[in-house]
Formats: structure tokens, sequence, C-alpha cells
């Protein structure tokens, strides 16, 4: 960082007011402001603001509505003087918009003229999806093989790998499920389907390998289905432990003999030119601040915007973040069956919560809070800037495999890693996740990018975070050239020219199964 840029760092006090309707702004300094200093505006903070929290514009009455975005974000319990700061404690929030009264694709954006001409080097599989690594999965159907099978990879790794240079990694797909559930209950299909479509990710190749126990619930049949394209099953590809007759050292030599079966056909792929509309890319964010919703999020709407116009693939979910805004949604459907297909998913993570007799607001953390989300209806305003601009073309449940192109809302809860496992199953070929408190979150089977929303993050972990959307705030970067530094990356890496800081340091949170269904 040079000299000019610290001055812009650190400069006078400043904020960001991001809706002419709004009554609130974003402190940006990175000290926050102090009492009696003064915004370029003129406003006067009466109270020292930490960065990311909000400072009132106007004086406040109280029962009147606090707005960010444009949007009612909360009412005011008590008389909120301009120059304060505005915290949780001093507004109620607003109920969650009713399901049964939402507009229903009836202000459906114009088609995004397209962009034509972008391609990466990816790795085309037999049923026409493309990967952006060449990696060996072996699916499982249930927890109990998990030991047997992490000892043979670990193996894999030491012995075989060096061996087939072409082969980027070899990921054992284990889970907590299988076994010892309701394995006929009404939701069971969610977590059985994520198996299935987890081994047919594009970035596993089609190369079909399952290791079982045998006595198990969840059968191998129903992870790899018969004359299903996307996995090649020609060859032997199930191994259950309990076929053994002689034990461990018996059990690993048959997997790693499989294993390296593969192996010799993955290390045999080159890759090819292929146009950016082969890509899948799944958006999440964890860790959010109040800068997600002005840096990392609109910046990724862009770039969502661009890869729609390059035909390809942008999945973006997190029910619980989208819930408090899903009539802005809804609006954008490009038909009502898309509309339709939003409330349905929402209505049942509705019915979902209230099992547990929780909401929505059970999602925000603790550090959303210290980062200056007052509430989850704040937090999802700042989460859906995510999916850009354009119309929303598809709905996926949860573990639902994606079939069409453009911007489709992938049902999932919020939680990283399980909203990550479910993209991975949607058919993810690379991830991206913005944060503001920071994680150094990954997974073994994309490419995962990390976008920081504030500069202050991006410079004290320059080897975990990637991308510093920081630099909006504090205006060394708009928003469009983000976008399209964004969108340039996401080539780089599909293509396998750059890696991210995740992959070389091998960051790899476990898969994390939805499972709504019973547990016996
Ligand atoms: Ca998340």
């Amino acid at each position: 960082m040079n000299t000019v840029d610290l001055i812009q760092h650190q400069d006078s006090p400043r904020h960001i007011r991001l809706n002419p309707a709004d009554n609130v702004a974003v402190v940006v300094n990175d000290q926050g402001v102090a009492a009696g200093s003064t915004f370029p505006d003129g406003l006067t903070a009466v109270e020292g603001i930490p960065q990311s929290h909000k400072v009132a514009l106007v004086d406040i009455a109280a029962g009147e509505p606090v707005r960010r975005y444009g949007q009612v974000i909360g009412y005011a319990l008590q008389a909120i003087p301009r120059g304060s700061w505005v915290r949780e404690s001093q507004l109620r929030m607003p109920a969650a918009p009713a399901l049964d009264r939402l507009p229903m694709a009836d202000a459906v954006p114009a088609a995004l003229p397209p962009l034509e001409g972008y391609t990466f080097e990816g790795y085309r599989n037999a049923d026409g999806t493309v990967g952006t690594r060449n990696i060996l999965g072996i699916s499982t159907t249930v927890q109990c093989v998990t030991g047997v099978l992490e000892h043979a990879v670990a193996r894999i790794r030491r012995e075989l790998l060096p061996s087939y240079p072409n082969v980027d990694g070899v990921v054992a797909l284990t889970h907590s499920y299988g076994c010892g559930v309701a394995i006929t209950a009404t939701d069971a299909y969610i977590p059985i389907r994520t198996v299935r479509n987890l081994a047919r990710n594009p970035n596993l190749g089609g190369e079909a390998l399952v290791i079982g126990l045998g006595c198990e619930k969840l059968q191998a049949e129903q992870v790899m289905h018969a004359n299903d394209p996307s996995v090649d099953l020609r060859e032997p590809w199930l191994y259950r432990l309990q076929d053994s007759s002689s034990g461990f050292a018996e059990m690993i030599e048959q997997i790693m003999a499989l294993a390296e079966a593969r192996l010799v056909k993955l290390n045999q792929r080159r890759r090819e030119t292929v146009p950016a509309s082969e890509l899948i890319l799944g958006m999440q964010c964890g860790g959010s601040d109040a800068f997600s919703g002005i840096t990392a999020n609109p910046a990724l709407g862009y770039a969502a915007d661009l890869l729609v116009r390059a035909g390809a693939t942008v999945l973006f979910s997190e029910n619980t973040e989208v819930r408090d805004a899903i009539y802005m949604l809804t609006a954008r459907a490009e038909t009502p069956a898309v509309a339709a297909a939003l409330v349905r998913e929402m209505d049942w993570y509705d019915r979902y919560l209230a099992k547990g007799e929780a909401d929505r607001s059970a999602n925000t953390t603790p550090g959303n809070k210290k980062g200056g989300l007052s509430n989850i209806v704040e937090k999802s305003l700042g989460s859906i800037v995510k999916s850009g601009s354009g119309a929303i073309n598809g709905v996926l449940g949860p573990g639902e495999r994606v079939a069409g192109k453009g911007l489709i809302y992938c049902a999932t809860p919020a939680s990283d890693f399980v909203c990550g496992t479910l993209q991975l199953a949607a058919g993810m070929n690379l991830h991206v996740f913005t944060t503001g408190r920071g994680t150094p979150y990954g997974l073994a089977m994309a490419p995962v990018i990390k976008v920081a929303t504030r500069s202050e993050l991006a410079e004290r972990w320059p080897d975990l975070i990637d991308i510093d959307a920081g630099r909006i705030a504090s205006g060394r970067s708009s928003i469009e050239e983000l976008g399209w530094q964004l969108f340039h990356y996401y080539l780089e890496v599909a293509s396998g020219r750059q890696q991210t800081w995740a992959e070389r340091h091998r960051l790899h949170n476990d898969l994390v199964l939805f499972n709504p269904a019973p547990i016996t």
C-alpha cells in the first residue's frame, strides 16, 4: 500500500448512505468515529460509533421506521437523535413478509445483453458438464466406513497420487447419514439425493466409486442410479467393507486398487477451452457485517450479472437470509411459476423452523451484531444484493441438481458448510464466499474464492482473503471495477491458472448434509 492509499484509508470521518430514502448511514472508518467528529455532510457524531455501525442522519421519533437500502429494517423503540449510534436494542424488528400477499413476477427485469467471447480451460465430462478441477471423489453410503476410508485416502495421497500429476486431489465424500435414520421419512429424500448428487458434481469427472459397510439402510443403488450419464458404472464401482474376508489390511488394499484404476483414467484428461457459460458459480456469505451489503455483495451481484450475460449458471442461497427480502425476489422471478417455487421453499422452511419453535431471526450471530447488523431484516437486504439485478430464472430444492442456466435460487440453510455442501450437490464447479468478520472456510470439491467486505480484514489476513472488496468503501474501486475484476478472476481460477488461498493451504470444511428427517 502506498502513502496515498494510507491517507485515504485513515481519512476523516466517513459514512455511506445507500439509498436517498435512508435515515441511517454506516460508519466506514476502520477505528470508528469519536464523539464530536464531523462528517463531510456536516453531521456530527454525538457519541463514539464503531466501524460498520449505523449513525442516525436525522432525528428519528419513537415508532418511526428506520430505513436502510431504502427498506424498513426496524421501528424506533425510543427517540433516536441525529448523530447518535443506532443500536439493535433501539429497534423493533418488522414481521416477516406474509407469503400469501407477495408480488409475483410483476417486475421482471429485461433480459441483459449477451456477453460473448469469454472462455475458460476446463475438463469436459461425458454428460456435457465441465469441471474446473480434476478430482477423484469416493462416495460413501454410511458414516461407519469413514475411519477406514480416510486411512486409505491418506495412503492414496501419499503413495499413488504423485504418479498421476494431472489429478488435483482425492476426496472422501464422508457424511453422518446412511444408518440410524428414518430412511422412509417424508423429508429423507433431501439427504439421500444430496449424497447422490454430490457424486455427480462436475469436478469429479464422472468416475463412480462407492464404499459401503453392507448392513446400512442407505443402499448403494440409491447413490448411483443405473443409466445415469453423469457417472460411469461400466466397471466395478462398489466395495462393501463387510465383504472383506481378512480385515483391515485387505479393506485398504481393495480401496486403493479401485482408486488407482480411476486415477489412471482421470490422469489422461486434459483441459480444453470451453465457453464461460459452463461455469456453475455458487455464491455464499458467512461472518457477515454491515459492509457485506455495501462492498462485497454488490460486487458479487455485478459479477453475477456478467456471468448470466455470458450464459453461465449462478446459484444464490441461504433461506433465512432471503426470507425478509422475499417480496423483492418474487417480483423479479422470470415467471409466476418461478415466483411460486420461491414461495414454496420459503413456506417449507418457515414450517421447518417452526417445528423447532424458532424463526428466521435465529440466523443472526453475535459476530453479525458486533459487525453492525441489527437484525435479520438488515442482514437479508445486504445478502440478496449478491443476486445482482437480473430476472430469477429458476429454483432448486435442497440437494437438487441444477439443469437450467441463468440466475437460480438454490434453497439451502444459511449455515456455511451446509449451504456449501448443497451447492456442490447442485453441481457448483466454483464457489465465491464473502466475509466481513473473517473465516478460513474452504471446500475440497471446488475452489473457494474468499472476498473480504473490509480492507482491514483483507490486510490482516493477506494469506486467506483472495479479493479485497473494502476498496469500494474507501473509494479506491467502484462496484463495477470490482465486479469485472471478480469476473476475470473467476475465469482464471476456473482454468486452474490461479489457485485460491483455501486451495493452497488445503482448507477443507466437512461435507455437512441437511437432514430434516428423524434420526432413529
Ligand atoms: Ca452462509
